[in-house]
């Protein structure tokens, strides 16, 4: 399991620059983006991409970048991955649309059938598909509602949960998210979150009962109908709370009713070492929402969960006119499949493994790197003035640029901005991984 096992387009795997990064042609992409884009759509590292597979991203000027982010952990099974092609290409042949509302097909009962079979717990669920994790989001919450007929929703600090109107409201995080965006949905409150290297001696268990209390006296059980949490944080921070936290809360949700809702969109689909990251403590979510790594880059989110909670909202309550569009199931069904005979869950933890391992080592040296943390192929660095925890933003963006500029498509992330994190594609063999982390080494020492 370790020479590309995935595939995806025949493409050397290897990380070749023959221009500065970015190159001529796509600067001048970049020229034309400007003056036809909308300026809010920023672009990380203006690369124009041309293709993609295994562990690479091949841009317009023949430079070939190692990919650390799966396009923000979407290409989990890798780009353009074999199963995933041929599915969509068939199914592009046979129809590309009808609307399930209107007249249905059998993929989109059939990825529902998957995501009961797979997702957490054994009881009796349901599935409800749409186009993107927000979208996903916003019917999870108006599901819980309609089943407690109680209105107020739970989140934490640091949550991000996307960027329509109650996602925003929902997601933690100003700049750029919220910004000028108001009003947000009423009825959303926040809760203190377990962040091990920021709360040092609060244990899961304690760092529960700080967020029940905080609900319990602003908001009130009765009126709460759902808590609402990634069980691993993404966008802010890849923030692993402490062990206990997930199943406290989840406890305290079926103590009082309210339905605990785990957003997966980042965490979901092999990505953590888990088929799904509540699997590591084996925490039952009551619903579940997969976005992200579902389909290998075509858009498609789910919301998964109890028969009697899911079956709440009224007959055209939910919907949508592309949710579970023929093209995106054969995809989530190709992807599922990908990941079971591939055995893409075991290759995440060896790939969190081999990551932790030689970041583990560069901390060692570095004590600008506050914490190595994550699971799986969910990795990141939280970079600090050294000898205390004040984040350190401007060494993030220094560190990312340089990356970028040798090669290697990594990302940032956390509240503070001082996150480095890697989201691996599975499809990446070990030399390009071990690469990467070499160039890394050398940028730690030169930055
Ligand atoms: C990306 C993300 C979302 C939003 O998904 P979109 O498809 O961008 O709408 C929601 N929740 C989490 C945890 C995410 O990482």
């Amino acid at each position: 399991m370790s020479e590309n096992p995935t595939g995806g387009p025949q493409l050397p795997q290897e990380r070749r620059l023959v221009t500065a990064i970015p190159g001529p042609i796509s600067q001048e992409l970049q020229q034309r983006k400007t003056t036809a884009v909308a300026r809010g759509v920023g672009t990380m590292l203006p690369v124009y991409v041309v293709a993609a597979g295994g562990g690479v991203v091949v841009d317009a000027d023949g430079n070939s970048l190692i990919d650390l982010g799966s396009g923000i952990a979407v290409t989990t099974v890798g780009n353009s991955a074999p199963r995933v092609s041929s599915a969509v290409a068939e199914q592009v042949a046979a129809f590309t649309h009808t609307c399930f509302m209107i007249t249905p097909y059998d993929g989109y009962v059939e990825v529902a059938e998957a995501l009961n079979r797979i997702t957490p717990g054994s009881h009796d669920k349901r599935s409800v598909l749409f186009n993107s994790g927000a979208e996903a989001v916003e019917n999870a919450v108006k599901i819980a509602r309609a089943h407690t007929k109680r209105q107020a929703v739970a989140v934490f600090d640091h949550a991000y949960h996307g960027r329509t109107n109650l996602t925003m409201a929902m997601t933690a995080k100003n700049m750029p998210y919220k910004h000028g965006f108001g009003p947000f949905a009423a009825e959303v409150y926040r809760a203190p979150l377990s962040y091990p290297f920021r709360d040092s001696g609060v244990d899961g268990a304690e760092a529960a009962r700080r967020a029940v209390d905080v609900i319990e006296k602003q908001v009130g059980a009765e009126n709460l109908a759902a808590v609402v949490i990634e069980p691993i944080q993404g966008e802010g921070g890849f923030i692993v709370p402490a062990q206990g936290f997930l199943p406290a809360l989840a406890e305290w949700c079926r103590a009082n009713d309210v339905v605990f809702i785990a957003d997966e969109v980042q965490t979901g689909f092999a990505r953590t070492g888990e088929l799904f990251a509540c699997d590591h403590e084996g925490v039952v979510p009551d619903l579940i929402v997969t976005a992200k790594g579902i389909a290998g880059g075509l858009p498609l989110a789910a919301v998964t969960g109890r028969a009697e909670i899911m079956d709440a909202p009224h007959v055209g309550g939910l919907g949508g006119t592309y949710g579970g569009n023929p093209i995106a199931c054969a995809a989530a069904l190709a992807v599922i499949e990908t990941i079971e005979s591939e055995g893409l869950v075991a290759r995440a933890r060896a790939i969190g493994k081999l990551m932790h391992e030689r970041l583990t080592a560069i901390q060692a040296a570095d004590p600008r790197i506050g914490e190595v943390r994550g699971r799986g192929a969910m990795m990141a660095v939280e970079l600090v003035k050294p000898g205390s925890t004040e984040p350190d933003a401007d060494l993030t963006k220094a560190l990312a640029a340089a990356a970028h500029a040798q090669g290697l498509v990594v990302l940032t992330c956390g509240t503070y901005g001082n996150v480095l994190r890697f989201l691996p594609p599975l499809s990446i063999p070990d030399h390009l991984l071990t690469e990467a982390l070499d160039v890394l080494e050398q940028i730690f020492k030169d930055t």
